[in-house]
């Protein structure tokens, strides 16, 4: 067991290696990231930066259960809130003040099944007035619901990386207190993290808890502002409209590895796009892709290798952005000695 505080390296410059080291360095820890890619080129650099409990529990059968768990993780950016530096609060400020709306098409039934869905989570919204969106919507029914965030991922991750020690390289073995980098460099520390996104599983031959890793390649849009709608979700897709530029998404190709932009993937999110938003201008959007990792029950892997004694943080899925801070927490919680409540759900060693 590392004592307290202690020195740590967290393999993995994404959106969680690095709350896990700013959390861990507020609470004074000595850390250093190691990252091999440059963070617009993770999957946490090309997400939407979406922080919504309520319209992703709405994807899943199991609604309140789903809303319950990732209410009480958006919860720990707030819990870790206080000990920030000041750049990164007022991201976190402005993301709470971004409008979540959910349309659907007049001429469809989602209206029948949305909002007693939402009653049942326990969700506060409110019907939308139609000339809202008239911009961008056509003939669309909607709700706005409170509580959800949007940040604008790179501005997020550039203030995270500027308030903690991130050294470019590849490492290609771990144990429990060293870092083996592809140029020979041997870092040692009393612990160490594996936050790698889906890219972990490389080192599964060390860490064997992250063999369960599986991939879920997203491509998304990216594109100048539309107004700054905030989120605009529905059946089809998302807008994330954050002024000055905006993304819509995003596809679930599941099992697929390679971030290469299909063409053909494209053309079909762009026509959902505008099925449901003709209003937007996509004429100048980027397409880009990424690579979510996923542990086979769909939830978070948080906790401590048992074979090897490396932390790992990662299976975030689509939710990244809302487990970070709660990966952060359970594991420095454990680095001090204690049990986190949440190991029961997210255990790496559970497969
Ligand atoms: C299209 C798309 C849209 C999304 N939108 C949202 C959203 O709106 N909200 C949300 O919550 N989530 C969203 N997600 C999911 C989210 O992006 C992921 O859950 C999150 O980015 C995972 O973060 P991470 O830090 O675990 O991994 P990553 O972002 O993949 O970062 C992994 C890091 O580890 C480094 N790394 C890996 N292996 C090694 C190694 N061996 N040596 C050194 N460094 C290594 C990489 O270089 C990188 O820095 C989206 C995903 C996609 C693809």
């Amino acid at each position: 067991m590392a004592q307290f505080p202690s020195s740590l390296i967290i393999v993995g410059g994404g959106i969680v290696g690095l709350t896990v080291a700013v959390a861990a360095q507020a609470r004074g820890h000595a850390v250093t990231v190691i990252a091999r890619d440059a963070t617009g080129d993770t999957a946490s650099g090309i997400a939407a930066g979406m922080i919504a409990p309520a319209l992703e529990a709405l994807n899943d059968p199991e609604s309140p259960e789903s809303f319950g768990r990732l209410r009480a993780a958006q919860q720990a950016w707030f819990d870790l809130f206080e000990s920030w530096p000041e750049a990164i609060r007022g991201t976190l400020r402005a993301a709470q003040q971004a409008c979540s709306r959910y349309v659907w098409p007049q001429s469809d039934n989602t209206s029948d099944h949305v909002t007693p869905r939402l009653k049942a989570m326990g969700v506060d919204y409110e019907a939308l007035i139609d000339e809202d969106l008239d911009a961008v919507a056509a003939d669309c029914n909607g709700v706005r619901v409170a509580g959800e965030m949007l940040l604008e991922a790179g501005g997020f991750l550039a203030a995270l990386a500027q308030a903690v020690p991130v050294r470019m390289g590849n490492a290609v073995a771990v144990t429990a207190t060293s870092v083996t980098c592809e140029s020979g460099e041997v870092l040692s520390a009393d612990a160490v993290v594996v936050a790698g996104g889906f890219a972990s599983r490389g080192l599964a031959a060390a860490v064997p808890s992250l063999h369960a890793l599986s991939a879920i390649k997203g491509h998304i849009l990216a594109a100048p502002g539309q107004g700054g709608f905030g989120v605009i979700r529905s059946p089809v897709g998302y807008l994330a409209d954050y002024g000055a530029s905006a993304r819509f998404g995003a596809t679930m190709e599941f099992g697929i590895e390679d971030v290469t932009v299909d063409p053909a993937v494209v053309a079909a999110l762009k026509a959902r796009a505008h099925e449901i938003l003709p209003g937007l201008d996509l004429s100048q959007a980027t397409p880009r892709a990424g690579i979510r990792a996923a542990a086979p029950d769909s939830w978070p892997m948080i906790g401590r290798d048992a074979s090897s004694g490396v932390y790992v943080a990662t299976a975030m899925r689509r939710n990244g952005y809302i487990f970070a801070p709660l990966a952060a927490r359970m594991i420095l919680d454990m680095l001090a000695g204690q049990t986190p409540p949440e190991l029961v759900l997210y255990d790496p060693n559970r497969f």
